[in-house]
Formats: structure tokens, C-alpha cells, sequence
């Protein structure tokens, strides 16, 4: 099952997919994770990706196309993956769907996670990240065990940099000139299932099993 997760930065995507991943199986693929984890190697890759990151401008698509095709290659995609926060933009969603298709695949489902700009906003203001392990809470309504902890790795917990008040204003103004129209884009491919976010988790999660519970495994 190759599924492409979409929603506004924090609708929720990063967690969701955590549970998929957990539920199902299917690796999970975030672009962000990626870039955020060259960064804290120090490599060229991540240095470059600040730049953009850190102003919640897109990362430049020669770079982000090539790293995720890439990525999909290796062996534990084979049998399906999640994407998180690819593609973002039409060019990654045609990329993407040309380069699937040269293989004879596709994708099998765009879970579209909505939610209201107020709602994110409250949101991304209690988000907090594990900078270790990359497990995501929310001292609003998802909190770790302890206070600032992080459950699966024991890290002291952080606020991403790119999750402060100025930088998510204009990351949303991106997410609604950039990537909102590329829901209409799997919705005309007859794939995109809308799941409304801003409800308890787990509702979210128990609309998500009904959904893959209808599919077809392959
Ligand atoms: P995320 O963790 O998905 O919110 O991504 C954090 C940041 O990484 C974004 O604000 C972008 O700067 C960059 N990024 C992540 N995914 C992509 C992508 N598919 N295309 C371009 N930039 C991306």
C-alpha cells in the first residue's frame, strides 16, 4: 500500500503516520525528518535545507524529488510506504506519479487530514518534538508520560525552531499557495480521502483503520 499523506503543517501528518507505521507496517517517509536529520549530521544536504527551512520556505524541488525517489528504491519500501510532507507541490506530485509509473505502480490513496487555520495555530503553539527520535507530542492534547520527556527515548523534549509563531504564519501561507492544490490533483485521480483532524485521535485513528480496512492489500 503506497500512501501520500497531505494537511497543513500540523494537521496532524507526523502522528498519524506514527501510528500507521506502527499499525501497518509501512515506513514511514518524511521529507522533514530527512532534512532534519542531515542537519544535525552536518551535511551538506541539511545545511542547505536550513536555509529554506528556517525562513518556512520550500526546499528547492531538484534537491527533494531526487532524495525521496531515492529513498524508494531500498528494500523495506517495496511493500508499500507512507509519505509525510511529500509531495508539496504539483511538480513533486507529477514527479512523483511519473516516476511510479515508468514502474508500472501508483498511488493507492492521498489521506487528506483537514483542519482549520485556528485550530493549527493553537496547535503548533503547544508542539513539542523529541530531537533524538523524532516521536512528536502535544502538551495540548497529546503529552508525553513526563512532563518534557520523551516517551520512547527518554530525550528532553524541544519546540522545533521552525514551529515559532512567525515562521508558521508563513508556512501556512506556502501550504495554501503551494500544496492545497495538489489535494484537487488526487482528488481528480479519484484517490484523495478527506479525515477531519481537529477530532479526538482516537477518532482519527479509528476512521483510518475503517479506510485501509477497505482496501486491497498489496
Ligand atoms: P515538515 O516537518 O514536513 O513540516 O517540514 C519542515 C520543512 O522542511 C518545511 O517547512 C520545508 O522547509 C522542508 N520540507 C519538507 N518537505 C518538503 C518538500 N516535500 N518540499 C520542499 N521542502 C520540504
Amino acid at each position: 500500500m503506497k500512501l501520500v499523506l497531505l494537511g497543513a503543517p500540523g494537521a496532524g501528518k507526523g502522528t498519524h503516520a506514527q501510528y500507521l507505521t506502527e499499525r501497518y507496517g509501512l515506513p514511514h517517509i518524511s521529507t522533514g525528518d530527512i532534512f532534519r536529520a542531515n542537519l544535525k549530521a552536518g551535511t551538506p544536504l541539511g545545511l542547505e535545507a536550513k536555509s529554506y527551512m528556517d525562513q518556512g520556505l520550500l526546499v528547492p524541488d531538484s534537491l527533494t524529488v531526487r532524495i525521496v525517489l531515492d529513498r524508494l528504491q531500498e528494500e523495506d519500501c517495496q511493500a508499500g510506504y507512507i509519505l509525510d510532507g511529500f509531495p508539496r507541490n504539483l511538480f513533486q506530485a507529477e514527479a512523483l506519479s511519473e516516476a511510479l509509473a515508468q514502474k508500472g505502480q501508483k498511488i493507492d490513496l492521498a489521506i487528506h487530514f483537514d483542519i482549520t487555520e485556528e485550530a493549527i495555530l493553537q496547535r503548533m503553539s503547544g508542539r513539542r518534538v523529541c530531537p533524538a527520535c523524532g516521536a512528536t507530542y502535544n502538551v495540548n492534547g497529546l503529552p508525553p508520560l513526563r512532563e518534557g520527556i520523551c516517551d520512547v527515548c527518554g530525550t528532553p523534549l524541544i519546540q522545533r525552531e521552525d514551529d515559532k509563531p512567525a515562521t508558521v504564519l508563513k508556512r501556512l501561507a506556502v501550504y495554501r499557495e503551494q500544496t492545497a492544490p495538489i489535494a484537487e490533483y488526487y482528488r481528480q485521480a479519484g484517490i484523495e480521502r478527506i479525515i477531519r483532524s481537529d477530532q479526538p485521535i482516537e477518532k482519527v485513528r479509528a476512521e483510518l483503520d475503517t479506510l485501509l480496512g477497505e482496501q486491497e492489500w498489496q
